[in-house]
């Protein structure tokens, strides 16, 4: 689970880990007047609140020196389609402004804390050169990239922390807090079950103080149940779709094609959805049924998939392992018979009973394509795809 800077930054402020005086966040211009308020004396800084980084340069955070100014920004950023590297052409709706009290920069450092799945354990990284996203620093100044590994009992010791902050070239004062905070976020990192804490740029102010401007968080979803702060917060990443298929079991991510699949463990989603784009198709979902799909199960999938209009042909691929082949054609032609299916049906079955499901279905008298391989049964979906009126 990704967290807003917002959530992050309050999660940085219980621990002890300074960032800036906050008015909090709005949804609508009327707020805002409060929100200065709360934050004290300007300037101030607007900030869209999206899962993605990259807001400085596409317009998502916005200095103001007075009043007017805050206004015309929060109008700006409110509504605004934020299109970064990290969103997609197609870019994310900003439905919340943050407003926090601006902060006199002097230096921007680099932090962060992320797992090290080589090593097995998480690891901070700090650099010189905040501001600067970390992938492009790792692609052109890969040394300048400070590297400490954490013991996950014992949290970061001391002389690492202090080892990187005289690296950073901070003075002896400076490094004492960027202890304390590396500390702290190395221990809020583990206590959430993190799989990175990002403080992007880590900033010195002009006095001389070190201060967490930006707060990025992601959270191990498997690991949610053991913290009822975060799981009880709404899935905002998660499309109406994708909300609906998680209450009924379904793994359903959606994409942008137009070849819906509908599929049997997720190694075969993912071969099927690859099938697809060679086949010159591109699949407008990842949707694995689950290992038992059972007739209710194949027709929940089946709505789900037909609500996406984007859809102009399914693709039913499913390996009879667990189950017979029989089952899931009895299963499917079911399912067909309840759902108002108005695109074409392409159904691949492998597996036990095979022939004898292909009968079943043959004599239905259900309109659907039967296909022989992954390979026939993804030609025929790009096909009926690129014929579909629809
Ligand atoms: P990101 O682009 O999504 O990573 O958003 P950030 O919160 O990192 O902000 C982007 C940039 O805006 C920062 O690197 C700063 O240079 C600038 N910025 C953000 N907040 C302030 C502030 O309080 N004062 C000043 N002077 N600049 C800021
Ligand atoms: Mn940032």
């Amino acid at each position: 689970m990704k967290l807003l800077e917002h959530e992050a930054k309050a999660l940085f402020r219980s621990r002890g880990v300074p960032v800036p005086p906050t008015g909090g966040v709005i949804k609508t211009l009327g707020r805002l007047s409060g929100a200065l308020k709360r934050a004290g004396k300007g300037p101030w800084v607007l900030k869209a609140q999206v899962l993605a980084g990259g807001r400085g340069k596409a317009g998502g955070v916005k200095l103001a020196k007075n009043a007017s100014e805050a206004k015309a920004a929060a109008k700006a950023i409110l509504g605004m389609r934020l299109i970064s590297p990290q969103t997609g052409p197609q870019g994310v709706l900003v439905h919340e402004v943050l407003v926090d009290k601006a902060t006199d920069i002097a230096r921007e450092l680099y932090l962060s804390i992320v797992l090290d799945r080589r090593e097995g354990r998480p690891v901070v990284m700090a650099s010189a050169e905040g501001g600067m996203e970390i992938e492009q620093l790792a692609r052109e100044k890969p040394g300048a990239i400070l590297r400490e590994p954490v013991s996950p009992a014992r949290g970061i010791d001391d002389f690492q922390a202090r080892r990187m902050g005289f690296a950073l070239r901070l003075t002896a004062e400076q490094v004492t807090s960027f202890v304390k905070m590396v500390r702290a976020l190395t221990r809020l990192f583990i206590d959430y079950d993190a799989s990175l804490v990002e403080v992007n740029p880590l900033v010195v102010t002009k006095k001389g103080e070190l201060i967490a401007l930006d707060a990025k968080m992601s959270t191990d979803d498997n690991a949610l149940f053991r913290h009822p702060d975060l799981a009880s917060r709404d899935d905002i990443e998660a499309g109406a779709l994708e909300k609906q298929a998680k209450k009924v079991g379904i793994s359903y991510i959606e994409l942008d094609g137009s070849i819906g699949c509908m599929v049997n463990g997720a190694g075969l989603a993912m071969a099927t959805m690859d099938t697809v784009s060679l086949a010159g198709g591109r699949p407008a979902n990842f949707l694995d049924v689950g290992g038992g799909a059972n007739a209710d199960q194949v027709t929940r999938a089946f709505q789900i998939i037909l609500k996406d209009k984007r859809v102009k042909a399914v693709l039913v691929n499913i390996f009879g392992g667990i189950m017979k082949c029989t089952t899931i054609a009895d299963g499917v032609l079911q399912a067909v018979k309840k759902v108002h299916l108005n695109v074409p049906l392409i159904v691949r079955l492998e597996g036990t009973q095979v022939a004898e499901a292909k009968a079943i279905l043959d004599k239905s008298g259900l309109p659907m394509i039967q296909a022989d391989s992954l390979w026939d049964a993804a030609q025929k979906a790009v096909k009926a795809a690129s014929e579909a009126p629809r």
